[in-house]
């Protein structure tokens, strides 16, 4: 599966909060579970070889790119 855009956050974002959902993967990795998380507004955070945090996405929840939400 090829990864679609997504919206980054600052690494200083992730925050480990009790009940937070958060993924982690390894870079350019995507799948469904990946997708199926991001949707449902879990955090991705992307490790490298070494497991170092290199980036993390988090899908935007405003209106306006969710126009459909309400
Ligand atoms: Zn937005």
């Amino acid at each position: 599966m090829k990864r679609p855009t997504l919206r980054e956050i600052p690494l200083d974002e992730v925050k480990l909060l009790p009940g937070s959902l958060l993924f982690t993967m390894s870079v350019n990795q995507w799948d469904h579970l990946l997708e199926a998380g991001y949707n449902q507004g879990a955090t991705l955070l992307e490790l490298d070889a070494h497991e170092q945090p290199v980036a993390a996405y988090r899908r935007c929840t405003c209106d306006l790119c969710n126009p459909t939400l309400n």
